[in-house]
């Protein structure tokens, strides 16, 4: 077992109630510059977070092609708000235009191999260069993440996987966004509550969990990134 899956391994225990804040500055601690945080660009509520414990982040967007206008604008905003960041755009091999041209509309055909090549190659490919990432997974997005620990070990990417605000509820969530201005998605305050490429993103149903928006009519229910 490598020295950083003990880490992991040990952190997962000691570090199973602390706060977004303890955990971020564990992560500055531990890591150094050997960190990233994900975004999806829906809000940098984690930007934010984040950004407290270091200003000199590097800050991983899945540059699919297929995003929604606004999210590539808020992209850009969080990098005007957060001056000292760095947006590192992972990108697929291909782009949109000759993905469509040698498989069709793979997104409609077959998502789970697009998001195999725009989103899980491009990050497994981003991590390499890291010892751990931060994301902004929480508990109650979905029944699939209902047991997300603070930190654990990413087997898929062979580092350290860090939620800091995996505890969070949705009240604790939006009055952080209240209590300090945070850049939010415009598509947030039209009702997408959980916001991917535009192709497979709709509006949650009334009373259906955030995700469920994502590939809304189709079985699957994850890109692939978090298990
Ligand atoms: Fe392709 Fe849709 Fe996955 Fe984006 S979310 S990579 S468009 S299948």
């Amino acid at each position: 077992m490598t020295e950083l899956k003990k880490l992991a391994q040990w952190a997962e225990k000691e570090l199973a109630e602390v706060s977004a804040e303890e955990a971020l500055a564990w992560t500055r601690d531990t890591f150094g510059d050997r960190f990233i945080v994900a975004s999806n660009m829906q809000d940098a509520v984690l930007i934010d977070l984040a950004y407290q414990a270091k200003r000199e982040i590097d800050i991983l967007f899945l540059e699919t092609g297929y995003h929604f206008p606004e999210t590539i604008g808020t992209r850009d905003a969080v990098a005007a708000v957060y001056p000292e960041v760095r947006i590192v755009n992972a990108e697929a091999e291909q782009s949109v235009a000759d993905q469509e041209a040698e498989f069709g509309p793979l997104n409609k055909t077959d998502p789970t191999q697009c998001c195999f090549l725009r989103k899980v190659v491009p990050l497994q490919k981003t991590l390499a260069g890291y010892d751990a990432w931060v994301t902004g997974v929480r508990r109650v997005d979905a029944p699939t993440r209902a047991n997300t620990p603070i930190v654990q070990w990413d087997d898929r990417n062979n580092l350290v996987k860090i939620n800091p605000i995996a505890a969070w509820s949705d009240e604790k969530f939006n009055a952080y966004i209240a209590d300090h201005g945070i850049l939010e998605n415009p598509l947030v305050s039209i009702g997408y509550l959980s916001i991917g490429c535009a192709p497979c993103t709709s509006l949650p149903k009334p009373g259906e969990d955030a995700r469920s928006g994502r590939w809304a009519g189709q079985s699957k229910t994850e890109c692939g990134l978090h298990g």
